[in-house]
């Protein structure tokens, strides 16, 4: 199989934060994101894994976060070799709606032109780096909230920046082994698009000889994960990264909603690639999305314990 052109676009971000109350209210009340699973850590089940999308939780929609406070876990530094921003797309029209919206609730955010677009930049209460890019062309359907108008709504992931260190070894691999083209750059920043462009399917490189490498833990995106159709096609790609490129690629790993690996790429950004398949819809149904903990199969037995475990939030 060429494995070439598989990878259609973002799947989704999933970062390391702090406090679960701050980082819950901060996505859903503010940003008005929908929670669409809450579940624990696979790896840590004293930790909540919390998913933030859109109505149904389509791939690409969403944003994931560990939220890691008291459980000694270091604040991360930013840097290269990481994801530095994620961006969301909403209408150009909302940005000065979410300017002031932002502003209100204590959280500075500056306008910025780049590619022709305005965004919108702010920091969640982990430190995280976002944005709101003004898109026009975005056709999903945004989550509704009562006190934002579905013309204001956020749409989903628009792209993600990482920080690398030399251009070179980053984009090879973005064009050679991703299908990706670079589509803009402007500065020291390149934009490379998957398949087509759209909203969901943009990476910003940003070159940064001089940038310290970044260390992971609190307020720092772990990775981004791209989507594609299937198991099949994901064995073929692990094939190809291990056996023909002598990546370091771990197992396929069974998410639950959906299966994936991860790895390193050139520059140091680990990304992971998930398939579209199964989906959130796996184990509730979209009405009740992200209602009730959710556990994989192997910890139901300890589902009390664990509740025990979780801090209680006021959801
Ligand atoms: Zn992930």
């Amino acid at each position: 199989m060429d494995t070439t052109h598989l990878i259609q676009g973002i799947h989704h971000v999933t970062a390391t934060v702090s406090n679960a109350q701050a980082d819950y209210d901060f996505y859903t009340q503010l940003l008005g994101l929908r929670l669409v699973k809450k579940t624990v850590n696979f790896d840590n089940n004293k930790v909540y894994h919390f998913y933030y999308g859109t109505a149904e939780g389509a791939p690409g929609t969403i944003m994931t976060t560990f939220p890691y406070a008291g459980q000694g876990i270091r604040v991360g530094i930013p840097g290269t070799g990481q994801v530095s921003r994620t961006g969301f797309s909403a209408p150009s029209a909302s940005l000065l709606f979410w300017k002031e919206r932002l502003t209100a609730a204590g959280v500075s955010a500056q306008l910025v032109d780049r590619f022709g677009r305005v965004h919108l930049q702010f920091k969640d209460p982990s430190g995280l780096g976002l944005e709101i890019i003004g898109t026009n062309d975005d056709p999903r359907s945004p989550w509704r909230r009562e006190d934002i108008s579905l013309e204001m709504a956020l749409r989903g992931i628009f792209n993600v920046s990482v920080a690398v260190k030399e251009l070179v070894p980053t984009l090879d691999f973005l064009t050679t082994e991703f299908g990706f083209q670079l589509n803009e750059q402007s500065g020291n920043i390149s934009r490379f698009q998957a398949k087509d462009g759209g909203a969901g399917q943009y990476i910003d490189v940003m070159e940064e000889p001089d940038g310290v490498r970044g260390k992971n833990g609190m307020g720092i995106v772990h990775h981004v994960a791209w989507r594609l159709d299937s198991e099949a096609e994901l064995a073929a790609l692990r094939e190809r990264l291990v056996h023909d490129l002598g990546f370091k690629v771990t197992e396929i790993k069974d998410r639950k909603y959906f299966q994936s690996i991860y790895f390193r790429i050139p520059g140091g950004v680990l990304f992971e690639v998930a398939t579209i398949p199964p989906g959130f819809g796996v184990d509730e149904e979209e009405t009740t999305l992200g209602q009730h903990l959710q556990l994989p199969t192997w910890e139901e037995e300890n589902r009390a314990q664990i509740e025990a475990n979780l801090e209680q939030l006021d959801w």
